[in-house]
């Protein structure tokens, strides 16, 4: 049958203080970042018992990668989580393989699986997500270069003008000092862009004035969702996001390569190796109840605020709880979840519908299992 779970609690720092209480079980006066609803190692999910307690049992212990292949969050940013990179799946397999011989001594893969993610907002939500338009990032740094005197992005802005922003990438590291970077709002004013943007440049200025590698934030593309609008991103786009709460769905990988905006390890190397300019995000203006079904996607997403969706047995199939309780009805059993928990269906659970009362996200693996 199903198990139900609640998340497994990150409270990194860029998390919003008690921003995740209502499915966290409650407040704990400091950062509550990421709820984790998988069989990752990172932060597998407690299970819950029929009374809503935690058993000391969690869902690892029961399933492998191959049976949960999704990796699902609630999120709560207050300020920028890194510029990152997620890496396909040669990369990582190739990456990880390393690590484990030896070869490499450095710890950049946790796991040798491709990451690819997609954000759904569930309140106003901003990112910077994929490259910006090229001339736009050229007048960019002009502007940038306008406020200091001295400073010359001239090769940057050649490699942007060539399409390849990966090549930009360390010269505007190698130029990057806390006093342009101090200018990032003031050049985003400059050259004209809206108020929300200038805003963000503002963030970035105020907790990332000493980052290394805040200089590459003027070449990454701004991105405001409304409440249930989504963003895919394919392994190897670059991204950061910036603030808002949203439920994000992902292959059972937490590989991450930082380029800045990070207290954690960076490693442009690896990051130039992962990202492909040639790959886009897809940003899905959907509302609530529509279906979520990004191209080259493993898996299909749909926030429910009422009615029902079937979720077929022969894929794994989670149904989380946001708003309300919800039921999942099978032919012979119902269970309900309350906020933060979530209802787990492996491929050899039977039929199950999800009866929304309040909003729920039911999320589908399209990868099939062989009965
Ligand atoms: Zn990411």
């Amino acid at each position: 049958m199903s198990l139900v779970v609640r998340g497994a609690i990150k409270d990194y720092d860029w998390g919003i203080v008690d921003g995740l209480a209502r499915w966290a079980g409650g407040a704990t006066g400091g950062p509550q970042a990421e709820l984790w609803y998988g069989i990752h190692p990172g932060g597998p999910s407690p299970l819950v018992d029929s009374q809503g307690h935690t058993t000391g049992d969690d869902l690892a212990r029961h399933f492998d990668v191959e049976s949960i292949p999704l990796l699902v969050k609630l999120l709560a940013a207050a300020k920028p989580l890194s510029v990152q990179v997620h890496p396909n799946k040669a990369l990582a397999a190739a990456g990880y393989a390393a690590q484990q011989s030896g070869e490499e001594l450095r710890r950049i893969y946790s796991d040798p699986f491709e990451k690819t993610e997609l954000l759904v907002a569930l309140q106003d939500f901003e990112a910077f997500a994929g490259w910006r338009d090229k001339d736009e990032s050229i007048a960019f740094l002009s502007a940038i270069e306008s406020l200091n005197a001295g400073l010359d992005l001239a090769a940057a802005k050649t490699e942007i003008a060539q399409g390849n922003f990966k090549g930009a990438l360390p010269l505007l590291i190698a130029a990057n000092t806390s006093a342009n970077v101090r200018t990032l709002a003031k050049a985003a004013a400059q050259i004209g862009l809206d108020p929300s943007q200038v805003g963000a440049y503002e963030i970035v200025m105020r907790e990332y004035a000493d980052d290394a590698g805040a200089l590459i934030t003027p070449l990454l593309a701004y991105l405001a969702l409304s409440k249930g609008e989504a963003v895919f991103l394919p392994a190897g786009v670059p991204h950061s996001y910036i603030r808002g709460i949203g439920v994000e769905v992902m292959t059972s990988s937490d590989n991450v390569v930082r380029l800045g905006l990070t207290s954690k390890p960076v490693f442009v190397d690896h990051a130039l190796k992962a990202i492909n300019d040639d790959l886009h995000p897809q940003v899905m203006r959907v509302h609530i109840g529509d279906l979520i079904w990004p191209v080259n996607a493993p898996f299909v997403v749909r926030l429910l605020e009422s009615g029902t969706e079937r979720m077929p047995t022969g894929a794994y199939r989670i149904a989380l709880a946001i708003e309300g309780k919800s039921s999942i009805v099978f032919e012979d059993a119902e269970i309900t979840i309350q906020p933060g928990r979530a209802a787990v269906m492996s491929a050899h659970d039977p039929d199950a519908d999800v009866e929304a009362h309040g909003l729920v996200a039911v999320i589908q693996s399209t990868i099939l299992t062989q009965a």
